[in-house]
C-alpha cells in the first residue's frame, strides 16, 4: 500500500464562539478543526486531526500548510509503517519547520489507514481494552459559583463521577470558591481544578493547600509547564495530585518529569504532542513509573476518537476529558463540537459516566461529506 495524496481539510469552528473564563479575564474561544485526510493507492483514506483557538483562521491555514508540507514525505510510503514514518516526520518538525500540530493529525491519519486495513478499532492493534473508562465533565464556561453548584447536580445526575473548572484567579477566589463548592457539591461528585500554568510558587503553593485540605482530585497545571523543578516542588509538599503535559510535545519531556516525580497525572494532548505514537509511548513511561494517564481532550471527534483509543488501551487510565460546551443542552453526554462527522452518536457519555471507543475500524469516526463542504474554509 502507498499513501497517493494528502489533502489538509480547515473547517469553521463547530462551537461557534464561547467565552472561557481565564485567569485575569474572560475570554472568547473557537474550535477550529484542521483535518488530515490520506489518501491510498488501495482505496482507504485514513483521516487525523488537531485543532486551534483561532478566531482569525491564521493558525489553522499554517496547520494546513503544514500538513501539506509534512505529508509530502508520505507520499509513495507504505502508511502502515507507523513508528517509521513518525521518526521521519519528528526529524523535520524537532528541527522547527513545520510543526507538532501537523504531525499529530497526520499520524492519527497514518493509525486510522492501519485499523482500517486490518479491520479492526485502534485500541486493539494497541492491545486491547486495559479497564473501564470513565468521563469526567471540563466544564469550561464563566459561571458563578451557585451557578456551578447547580450545574454540578445535572452532571452528577449523567453519571460524570467529577467536575473540572478554572482556577488561577487569585488565592483569595480559589479559596472562596473551592471551599463553597466543597461543601455543597453533590456526595461522592469530585472536583478538580485548572489553572492553565497562571500562577508562581507561593500562590500555587497556597492554593494547593487549600485543595488538598477540601480532597480536590488534582490541581492541574499550577505553574509555568517548564518548570519541572517547581511542579516536583509542589507535588512533594502538597497532598493534592498535582497534574499536566499538556503543552509537551513527543514523549520524551515525560522521561523528565517522571524522574523528577514532577507529577502525579499525565495529561498529554493528541492534537499537539505529535499524535497516537508519542502519546501511547507516555502512557506505557507513565505506566512503568506507576502514576497516572488522563489525556487532554478537548476538542473535535477525529482528535477526541483517537484519545479514546489510546486511553482505553492503557492500564493507568481510567478517566478521560470531555468537554461540555454548553449547559443548554438536554443531554451533557451528547458530544456537540463535530457536526462533519457522520456517526457523533458513537462518541457519548453513557448514563453511568462510562464511554467507549468506537467500534468502527482505524478510529471509528467518518466524515460526512455534505457537512465538512459546509464548514470547509479556503487556507
Ligand atoms: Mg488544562
Amino acid at each position: 500500500m502507498e499513501v497517493t495524496r494528502v489533502e489538509p481539510i480547515v473547517l469553521e469552528s463547530s462551537i461557534g464562539t464561547v467565552s472561557i473564563p481565564g485567569g485575569k479575564s474572560d475570554f472568547e474561544t473557537t474550535v477550529r478543526p484542521v483535518i488530515a485526510k490520506v489518501h491510498t493507492d488501495e482505496g482507504i483514506t485514513g483521516i487525523g486531526e488537531t485543532f486551534l483557538d483561532d478566531p482569525s483562521g491564521d493558525s489553522s491555514r499554517s496547520a494546513a500548510a503544514g500538513i501539506q508540507a509534512l505529508g509530502n514525505h508520505l507520499i509513495g510510503k507504505d502508511p502502515r509503517n507507523v513508528t517509521e514514518l513518525w521518526n521521519e516526520m519528528y526529524v523535520h518538525v524537532k528541527r522547527g519547520v513545520k510543526g507538532y500540530r501537523p504531525m499529530s493529525a497526520l499520524d492519527e491519519a497514518l493509525w486510522d489507514i492501519v485499523g482500517k486495513d486490518a479491520g479492526k478499532p485502534l485500541y486493539q492493534l494497541l492491545g486491547g481494552k486495559a479497564g473501564e473508562l470513565e468521563a469526567y465533565a471540563t466544564f469550561p464556561l464563566p459561571k458563578e459559583t451557585d451557578e456551578l453548584i447547580e450545574d454540578a447536580k445535572w452532571l452528577d445526575e449523567k453519571g460524570f463521577p467529577l467536575m473540572k473548572i478554572i482556577a488561577g484567579h487569585g488565592v483569595k477566589k480559589d479559596r472562596k470558591r473551592i471551599e463553597t463548592l466543597a461543601e455543597e457539591l453533590p456526595e461522592d461528585f469530585g472536583l478538580a481544578i485548572d489553572a492553565n500554568t497562571s500562577y508562581q510558587i507561593p500562590d500555587a503553593l497556597a492554593v494547593a493547600e487549600i485543595a488538598s485540605e477540601h480532597d480536590l482530585e488534582w490541581f492541574e497545571e499550577p505553574i509555568e509547564h517548564t518548570d519541572i523543578d517547581g511542579q516536583a516542588n509542589l507535588n512533594r509538599r502538597t497532598s493534592v495530585p498535582i497534574s499536566g503535559f499538556q503543552t509537551h510535545h513527543t514523549q520524551y519531556a515525560a522521561i523528565e518529569h517522571l524522574q523528577k516525580d514532577a507529577l502525579e497525572i499525565y495529561q498529554p494532548a493528541l492534537d499537539l504532542n505529535g499524535g497516537i505514537t508519542p502519546a501511547n509511548r507516555v502512557a506505557t513511561l507513565v505506566e512503568a513509573f506507576n502514576k497516572e494517564f488522563l489525556p487532554h481532550a478537548y476538542g473535535p471527534m477525529i482528535n477526541y476518537a483517537a484519545s479514546l483509543h489510546v486511553a482505553a488501551a492503557s492500564p493507568v487510565c481510567n478517566l478521560i476529558e470531555f468537554a461540555v460546551y454548553s449547559d443548554d443542552v438536554e443531554d451533557p453526554g451528547e458530544y456537540l463540537a463535530s457536526p462533519y462527522i457522520a456517526n457523533q452518536e458513537d462518541v457519548y457519555v453513557q448514563d453511568g459516566g462510562v464511554i467507549e471507543p468506537p467500534e468502527k475500524p482505524g478510529l471509528g469516526v467518518e466524515l460526512d461529506g455534505d457537512v465538512v463542504e459546509e464548514y470547509r474554509v479556503d487556507w
